[in-house]
């Protein structure tokens, strides 16, 4: 779409598809304004993820790490760093940085915006009025959402990041990993039961994602490990004096 400091913000396609399902949900339930307030909620939850990922990114650059692009699809955002500094105080101040955003947003909001007496509002069908509340509403659940310690949630590379000041890096991710599967799997099944599917399934995306960031860890530790011991060992066979090969 555009670019922010170097940073190429991208749509993925399907949030297209998302889009055309609210403003028919909006039409639905009330005509071309519905479709309107629809799509312009829709629109400006997904401005306040932006700001969220560019909250990450502007204190990742500030480390000198690379930021490609934000990527927004229809579950959230998601900003890709060529690398994510080891350091967990770098780590830390990064992964709070997102949230940190949402909430700056709706402090000032809270201070600058008059609200009505009545907190009883309708996303589908709203006034500009509205406009303001349903931001800060959204900037407070952004915010709460992901500081729920479980990957691939920030409060979960927060809970890593302390963890790392204390134990080795692949240890703390196994440790923040075990707190995501303890919150996944009685919330998955709590929430089957109650009837609550789409967040039950997010719960077994929780399970798993918590898992797969340990894989991660443990190969990357294991590649580098490898990497360093190859450096270290003298080199074997015929290397000095042979010709180079030239790749076809
Ligand atoms: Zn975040």
């Amino acid at each position: 779409m555009f670019r922010v400091r170097g940073i190429q913000i991208s749509l993925h396609s399907l949030f297209f598809v998302l889009l055309a399902y609210f403003c028919y949900a909006g039409w639905h339930d009330g005509g071309m304004l519905g479709a309107w307030w629809s799509a312009a909620t829709l629109l400006i939850f997904f401005a306040c993820i932006v700001l969220h990922e560019l909250g990450h990114s502007f204190v990742a650059i500030m480390f000198g790490v690379k930021v490609r692009r934000i990527l927004l699809t229809p579950i959230g955002g998601m900003a890709q760093f060529d690398s994510i500094p080891r350091k967990p105080s770098q780590e830390l101040l990064i992964t709070i940085a997102g949230p940190a955003v949402n909430f700056v947003i709706a402090g000032v909001l809270w201070f600058t915006v008059n609200f009505p007496d009545d907190w009883d509002y309708n996303l589908a069908m709203g006034s500009i009025g509205d406009l303001g509340r349903t931001l800060l509403v959204w900037n407070v659940v952004i915010g709460l959402f992901n500081l729920i310690p479980a990957f691939p949630m920030d409060g979960g590379r927060i809970l890593r990041a302390l963890l790392a000041t204390r134990l080795p890096y692949a240890r703390a991710t196994f440790w923040a990993a075990t707190v995501s599967k303890i919150i996944a799997v009685p919330g998955g099944i709590f929430e089957l039961y109650k009837g609550n599917y789409i967040v039950a399934t997010i719960c077994v995306f929780i399970f798993f994602a918590g898992e797969a960031e340990y894989r991660a860890v443990l190969y990357r530790e294991q590649h580098e490990a490898r990497w360093l011991e190859m450096q270290s060992r003298p080199p074997e066979g015929p290397t000095a004096g042979e010709p180079p090969l030239l790749g076809s």
